[in-house]
């Protein structure tokens, strides 16, 4: 998501009249040429603000005003045809994916059945607890595997929420990067391009990682639920104690040159690879193939209170030479709290630690 780049906002307290309706320049020109066009004081239904007004998008309804980054999902950028604010757009409680243990197995293509995971839970726990219980030095930032829920019932909850999400938009599960004919090679796909280097995955990190994909090839997910708000539209809530540095999920989907993005109207698209050449940068593209990641919302980076709701951190790391994108836990999280990463933070924050 980091693809709509806040550097250069200004603040303002006019917006542009219609602005769904205004040709595609005015909404790349930031606060340029406004002098001759129609202006009207609009804030935004979420955030009260009426600042960033480039930003703030017109219900072609009823008139009310959003910011781009207050809708959620966040849209990337002001949509080119016409556009119908929450209230007005009438959305519809998606179809509940069953409730059926066979059902989600083939979703998930799960190797297993999920009644034998349940041994495999607590053998997996209890590695993860003897390695754990090695002496670390302190300040070594360890990232940890996701703990799944223990009860199997719980479990086929949480991954029928996650279809239920995954089917009302559209969306196959997968939980890998892929890449697609007529869109960038895997080969494209090199952490050696990004600009100013990036930073290594480390190898007891990538085992944790590892673990992860492990688990939820095995039908043990994360502890997440996905709960379908009629203003927010879909979210991800932690559905049991989520522990600092934990692994939440990795982002998935298409990989495709930023460059054939560049006017994709996509609300999820995620910064993989910054290179150095622009030609090269890559992004993660989920609206057709992805995993639960695409659900989890991002802060409003521009006020106090989004950033105190931040509970997730959005990090991309060279694992084998290649970018991945992980979704980290940035402080322990309760049962029942809605995950939220700072789509933008990442961009600034490189640990040093680790770079090549
Ligand atoms: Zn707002
Ligand atoms: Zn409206």
């Amino acid at each position: 998501m980091a693809v709509a780049s806040s550097t250069t906002m200004k603040k303002t307290a006019m917006v542009l009249r219609r602005r769904t309706q205004a040709p595609k320049r005015y909404s790349d020109t930031i606060f340029g040429d406004e002098d001759d066009l129609d202006f009207e004081d609009v804030s935004c239904q979420r955030c009260g603000s009426g600042d960033f007004g480039s930003k703030l998008l017109l219900c072609d309804k009823c008139d009310k005003g959003y910011h781009i980054f207050c809708l959620r999902p966040i849209l990337v950028s002001i949509p080119k045809g016409a556009w119908f604010c929450p209230s007005c757009s009438n959305i519809k409680k998606p179809q509940l994916f069953p409730l059926v243990q066979t059902k989600i197995v083939d979703f998930f293509r799960i190797r297993r059945l999920l009644e034998s995971t349940e041994r495999l839970s607590q053998s997996n726990i209890k590695k993860r607890k003897r390695a754990s219980g090695l002496a670390m030095p302190k300040k070594k930032r360890k990232l940890l595997a996701f703990n799944p829920t223990e009860d199997p019932q719980r479990r086929l909850e949480q991954m029928a929420s996650l279809a239920t999400a995954l089917e009302a938009s559209g969306t196959e599960y997968s939980n890998e990067l892929t890449y697609r004919p007529g869109m960038a090679p895997r080969s494209a796909n090199s952490a050696a391009l990004e600009k100013g280097g990036m930073q290594v995955l480390p190898k007891e990190d990538i085992e944790s990682l590892n673990l992860c994909k492990r688990m939820m090839e095995e039908g043990e997910c994360p502890p997440l639920m996905v709960v379908f708000d009629p203003v927010e539209g879909f979210t991800v809530q932690a559905d049991r104690y989520i522990k600092d540095l934990t692994i939440i999920t990795e982002y998935v989907g298409d990989v495709d040159y930023l460059n054939n993005r560049e006017h994709d109207d996509g609300d999820s698209m995620m910064t993989l690879l910054h290179a150095s050449n622009p030609s090269k940068s890559l992004v993660i593209c989920p609206d057709k193939r992805g995993n639960i990641a695409r659900f989890v919302n991002g802060i409003n980076n521009f006020s106090p209170d989004g950033k105190k709701k931040q509970n997730v951190k959005c990090a991309r790391y060279d694992v084998n030479g290649e970018c991945r994108v992980l979704l980290i836990a940035n402080r322990d999280i309760r049962k029942g709290e809605k995950l939220y990463y700072d789509y933008n933070g990442y961009e600034h924050e490189y640990p040093t630690e680790h770079f090549v």
